[in-house]
């Protein structure tokens, strides 16, 4: 398999040369030059298979430069009883005659950025090992990516991470969860600012491209394809356990924040798998269902993104979009490209008028948005009929996966994240305390380790330098 960027500027590369790297040298997003088709047979066969098997059916047909044993076993160490709490890995629960929940936070750090980002630490440590390279990963959170990228690293070869945090910001089971790592490779840094300080202080030495060639610093972020093509595992894996038979279209409903994980469900739609509806979930920040529902995509500016009671939804801009846009439009980079430097240049775009967003339901998309007030509603409402407690963001998701929901077909909402990492929202909604798991029992109270810092750029290459030589 070989891989294009979406804005057509990009000779042909192979899976390993795409996997460490962020945008394509034109600034567009890596995609495959086509997607499998994985035939009726195929997915009767697969049905059956463990979560790691399943991993390397989908992994090896995009990975196609990492010999297949290395794979099978890179993704048996992953996918884990022991690191995701139970062999099914993503296990659903059903809610309803035709409604469940697929679970994705059961990893290390309780969000399904786990799943994806687990893998994607296997697979840097093997490759980087492989080409005698090192990395060191430098990255800006206000809570969930941070962490799951430092579980994700943690003790791995070849590997350091240095993480950004605004000082003071993040709830003290986030802080916990990331400071209380007592692993060399990881470097907390704790800024006097807030989160776009952390963020511009990792654009500003990303942009000394003297420096960070000289260190190889490079990122994690959510438009890395490694990421994307982990999450169309579960995908698979949510359809078997809920069709009653191979053949039987299912519904998948998203929370959606930068577009990585319903683009997933995408990628596995266009392998075959028969997904009827991918339900695009959106909070406040409405950026995507506003595209869905009118063909125009505007990105929101800084003061017109809203922080909400489901953080991790809070986008102005989707960066995966460029890649379903693609798709949309036929593949065609130069139109992709053009695109793009209108929304560069006026903030947004319309597709309203061109035929292919007339063709938008065959892709399968839907859309839809929930509020502080249809959060709060789910969450108590789905605790009084089910007896479950669901996170903020898989409210959002339930609430208007409700809208969307067809007799015989099957409606999948996928768990973003558990409970317990948004307590205050649990507590606001239903009054009680959500249950915390038992690994996670009295985690603020463990040593810290963490180097606070001004917005400083030139301290923050200074002590990147200093623990790198
Ligand atoms: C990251 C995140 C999302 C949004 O996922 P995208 O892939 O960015 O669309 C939703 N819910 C939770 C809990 C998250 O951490």
């Amino acid at each position: 398999m070989r891989y294009l960027s979406t804005r057509g500027g990009l000779a042909p590369a192979e899976f390993t040369d795409i996997l460490l790297g962020g945008l394509a040298p034109d600034g567009g997003l890596v995609v495959p030059e086509r997607y499998p088709r994985i035939d009726a047979a195929e997915l009767s066969a697969w049905r059956s298979l463990s979560y790691p098997a399943l991993a390397f059916e989908v992994l090896s047909r995009y990975a196609t430069d990492i010999p297949a044993a290395d794979l099978r076993a890179l993704v048996e160490r992953t996918y884990t009883a022991e690191v995701f709490g139970s062999p099914e890995i993503t296990p659903a629960r059903r809610l309803a005659p035709e409604l469940h929940l697929l679970g994705l936070s059961n990893g290390p750090t309780l969000a399904f950025k786990d799943v994806a980002m687990q893998l994607l630490g296997g697979l840097f440590e093997y490759t980087l090992a492989r080409e005698g390279r090192q990395l060191n990963i430098l990255g800006a959170t206000s809570g969930d990516t941070g962490s799951a990228a430092e579980h994700a690293m943690r003790g791995r070869r070849g590997i350091r991470v240095f993480m950004l945090s605004p000082h003071g910001r993040m709830s003290p089971f986030q802080r916990a969860q990331m400071f209380s790592l007592q692993d060399p490779n990881i470097f907390n840094i704790a800024v006097d600012g807030v989160f776009d300080d952390c963020q511009d202080m990792v654009k500003a030495v990303s942009a000394d491209l003297a420096f960070k060639a000289r260190y190889a610093i490079g990122t994690v972020n959510s438009i890395n394809w490694a990421r994307v093509v982990a999450q169309v595992v579960y995908y698979f894996r949510g359809y078997f356990a809920v069709a009653e038979e191979v053949g039987q279209p299912v519904s998948f409903c998203v929370p959606s924040g930068n577009f990585g994980n319903v683009l997933a469900g995408h990628i596995a739609r266009m392998m075959g798998l028969p997904i009827r509806r991918l339900v695009v979930a959106t909070n406040e920040n409405d950026v995507l269902d506003e595209f869905f529902r009118t063909g125009v995509y505007r990105a929101r500016s800084t003061a017109e993104t809203r922080q909400t009671s489901s953080p991790s939804m809070d986008i102005s801009k989707a960066s995966n979009f460029e890649r379903f846009v693609f798709d949309l439009l036929g593949r065609d980079g130069p139109r992709v490209a053009a695109l793009w430097r209108e929304l560069e240049a006026t903030g947004g775009f319309s597709l309203a008028e061109d035929p292919a967003f007339a063709r938008i339901a065959e892709f399968g998309f839907a859309s839809g948005r929930s509020r502080h007030a249809d959060r709060l509603a789910t969450i108590a409402q789905v605790h009084r009929e089910h007896g479950v407690v669901v996170d903020p963001h898989t409210a959002d998701g339930l609430f208007v996966a409700q809208q969307w929901r067809e007799p015989g077909v099957p409606m999948v909402c996928l768990e973003t994240a558990l409970p317990v990492k948004f307590a205050e929202t649990i507590r606001e909604a239903i009054g009680i305390e959500p249950q915390r798991p038992a690994a996670f029992q009295g985690i603020e109270d463990l040593p810290q380790r963490a180097t606070r810092m001004p917005v400083d750029t030139d301290g923050l290459k200074r002590f990147i330098a200093s623990h790198c030589d």
